[in-house]
């Protein structure tokens, strides 16, 4: 079937709808930029791909400007987003998203795809690009004051604490990066590291110790999250000379990184002890014809242009399975 997509970004796309009488030769799982570039290399091979992403984009739609793609000495997050669909939807691949592959299971070669409203997808060859997510402090409070003040997205609900006094809970690139980000809307920062010092690029950190309205506190060990109806405070233990001390602040952003989506294919294929899935240098999974790419794998360093060239890999080496098969 045929039928106009809007992906979200109001833009306009001719797609066709995942069928479940096909079987594709490769099958997608993933937005962001490891899944559209796998996807853009596959369908110039005339691969009958099909995509399934639960948020088109992944984190760059998370992230404000980006300097270190090339090609843009700076881009927005979202117009990156945009530009990715649209090399993407310029194919006839089919398409969902808004929706989440629950599990995959092999039989004779063919892997069936579960998603999680119970539909059943299959495929030849599977490219599993699902990226990763925030990685949570598992504190008393954060549980109960989530979306009361307790935030992981600096870039969404940044707005929503304005003029308020506000804790960063982490020092490395993500954490100095929120920070940043809001000082330019809250009153105060304070910025908890358990090291004890902050782990961000030099860059970043010389822009940090600039900032007044910014202050790093080290070796902090975050122990709670205080409040009833909205945070009040954030606890925490000096970890040089042991003493409780609580920062009164209205909102807490958690940034100490992120946790790969690799729960759907627990037992599957080998993970390590990270829960990345373990890939060769063709992105070849312990399994036969799937394939795995970008944040979710163990391949160093977590970036879109990383994510973008493994992406091609694990298409390139898909189309080399198919040929052969
Ligand atoms: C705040 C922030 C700022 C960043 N800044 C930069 C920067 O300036 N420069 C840079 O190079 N990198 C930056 N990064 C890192 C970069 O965004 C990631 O390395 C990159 O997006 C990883 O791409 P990916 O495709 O592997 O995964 P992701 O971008 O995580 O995309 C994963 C996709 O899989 C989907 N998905 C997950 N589970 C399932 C499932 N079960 N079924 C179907 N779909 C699923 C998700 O919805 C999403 O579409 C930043 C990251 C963050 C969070």
């Amino acid at each position: 079937m045929e039928f106009n997509l809007d992906l979200g970004l109001g833009v306009e796309t001719n797609t066709t709808d995942v069928n479940v009488n096909e079987i594709y030769e490769s099958f997608i799982i993933g937005g962001g930029p490891a899944a559209m570039t796998a996807a853009v290399y596959l369908m110039r091979k005339g691969i009958k791909t099909a995509i399934v992403a639960g948020k088109i984009g992944g984190q760059v739609g998370d992230t404000k400007g980006i300097e270190n793609y090339m090609g843009y000495n700076y881009i927005e997050g979202d117009e990156l987003v945009t530009k990715f669909s649209s090399q993407v939807r310029q194919f006839e691949i089919a398409f969902r998203e808004n929706t989440f592959v629950e599990n995959i299971r092999v039989e004779d070669g063919i892997k069936f795809i579960k998603l999680s409203d119970g539909i059943e997808y299959r495929a030849k060859t599977v490219i599993i690009a699902a990226g990763s997510k925030w990685r949570q402090l598992n504190v008393p409070g954060e549980d109960k004051l989530r979306g009361r003040g307790v935030c992981y997205c600096a870039i969404c609900d940044g707005p929503f604490f304005k003029g308020l006094d506000i804790a960063v809970v982490g020092g490395g690139n993500s954490g100095v990066e929120a920070a940043l980000d809001l000082s330019k809307m809250v009153k105060s920062i304070k910025v908890l590291e358990f090291a004890d010092k902050l782990n961000a690029d030099k860059v970043l950190v010389d822009k940090l110790l600039e900032t007044p309205n910014i202050e790093a506190i080290t070796s902090a060990q975050v122990v709670e999250i205080l409040g009833d109806q909205g945070v009040s405070g954030i606890k925490y233990k000096d970890r040089v000379s042991g003493e409780e001390k609580i920062v009164e602040v209205e909102g807490v952003f958690v940034e100490i990184g992120l946790v790969p989506n690799s729960q759907f294919v627990e037992g599957l294929v080998e993970l390590n002890k990270f829960k990345e899935i373990v890939v060769n240098k063709g992105c070849e999974t312990t399994v036969e014809g799937i394939y795995a790419c970008g944040d979710i794998t163990d391949v160093p360093f977590k970036q879109i242009i990383i994510a973008s060239g493994e992406g091609a890999k694990a298409a390139l080496s898909a189309c080399e399975y198919l040929n052969k098969h």
